[in-house]
């Protein structure tokens, strides 16, 4: 029986484990296939507070590896494929394994979706990114797309000014769905071109990275490039929530919920930290943070049940 079992292996995931392995809890972590989550796929991380340098992702995503198994957390680099968490000891299953617990914490983080299209794993981390908060700064003085007509691709174009010669936005219809106040800024912007009715056949580039875009225009059909050296798509983010199915409350966008002010829930002794429950920050340091207050409600819930 375990006390605890974090599932994914983030910044949240991981510093729950930090925590709750300095608690004695002695943490199972199924980290997933993909062990280190959306962070694996980021080259420069520059806003992580501590790294006064920077560290490329997957750097950072080791030393938090090796912090969180120093105080002794198991870490399964296996996916979870079952829960049962409809009465108490809760199970997890990896394929036919099946585990029994105390508590679980919740941090399988979310998903950028792309467009998918052959050529975007080609200049994926070279020019393509999915966010602007992250990668921004490494494009200055270039001209860089934002994909989509929501309330990150306004946001993302915005703050793309402070850094590109120019940004477009490429959106397939002819309104944005964002917020009109997002929308205005975007399209009074002297620097923004939007391209409306547009969608994107395929990226092009060299060994040095992306160098443009085929973009055909969703009414004529009339095809067009631009050059870009920059491409964010922001065609919104999956929670990976798939497998809680309807156990767990969930957002209409499918985001877990959590009780205001907490890691909370709607199940007793299941916490949720990171992407998973949170669709505004999406932050390496704010999925860190939400880690820990997950590490220590789930220490004192457990204090409370006397386990
Ligand atoms: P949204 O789902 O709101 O928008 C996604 C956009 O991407 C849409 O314009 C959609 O086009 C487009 N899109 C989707 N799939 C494709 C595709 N395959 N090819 C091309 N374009 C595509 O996602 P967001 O991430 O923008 O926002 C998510 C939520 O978070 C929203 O509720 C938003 O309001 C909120 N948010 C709020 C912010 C704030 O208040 N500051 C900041 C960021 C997000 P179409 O319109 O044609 O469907």
């Amino acid at each position: 029986m375990e006390k605890v079992i974090i599932i994914g292996s983030g910044p949240a995931g991981y510093t729950s484990a930090i925590y709750t392995a300095r608690a004695n809890l002695n943490p199972l972590m199924i980290a997933g296939e993909e062990i280190g989550g959306q962070l694996m796929l980021t080259t420069e991380v520059e806003n992580y507070p501590g790294f006064a340098d920077g560290i490329t992702g997957p750097e950072m995503m080791d030393v938090l590896r090796k912090q969180a198994e120093r105080f002794g957390t198991r870490i399964v680099p296996k996916k979870v494929t079952k829960v049962d968490f409809s009465a108490r000891p809760y199970k997890v299953w990896i394929g036919e394994e099946m585990h029994e617990t105390q508590s679980v914490i919740i941090s399988t983080g979310a998903t950028a979706k792309l467009l998918d299209i052959e050529s975007e794993q080609t200049f994926w981390g070279r020019g393509i990114s999915a966010c602007a908060t992250c990668d921004g700064a490494f494009f200055r003085n270039v001209d860089v797309a934002v994909i989509g007509g929501g309330d990150t691709a306004m946001e993302e174009a915005l703050f793309l000014t402070r850094f590109a010669n120019k940004v477009y936005v490429v959106h397939r219809r002819d309104e944005f769905r964002a917020s009109k106040i997002m929308s205005d800024r975007v399209k009074a912007h002297e620097k923004i071109e939007i391209l409306w009715n547009k969608e994107t056949l395929e990226y092009t580039g060299d060994q040095m990275g992306l160098k443009g875009m085929k973009l055909k225009d969703t009414v004529n059909g009339e095809e067009s490039e631009i050059k870009v050296e920059g491409c964010f798509v922001a065609i919104g983010h999956k929670p990976n929530t798939d497998i809680f199915g309807e156990q767990l409350e969930k957002n209409d966008t499918g985001y877990l919920v959590t009780k205001p002010d907490s890691t909370y829930t709607n199940v007793e002794g299941v916490f949720a930290a990171g992407d998973v429950q949170d669709h505004v920050y999406r932050q390496a340091i704010t999925a860190a943070g939400s880690g820990c207050m997950a590490a220590i409600d789930c220490e004192r819930w457990l204090e409370e049940q006397n386990f």
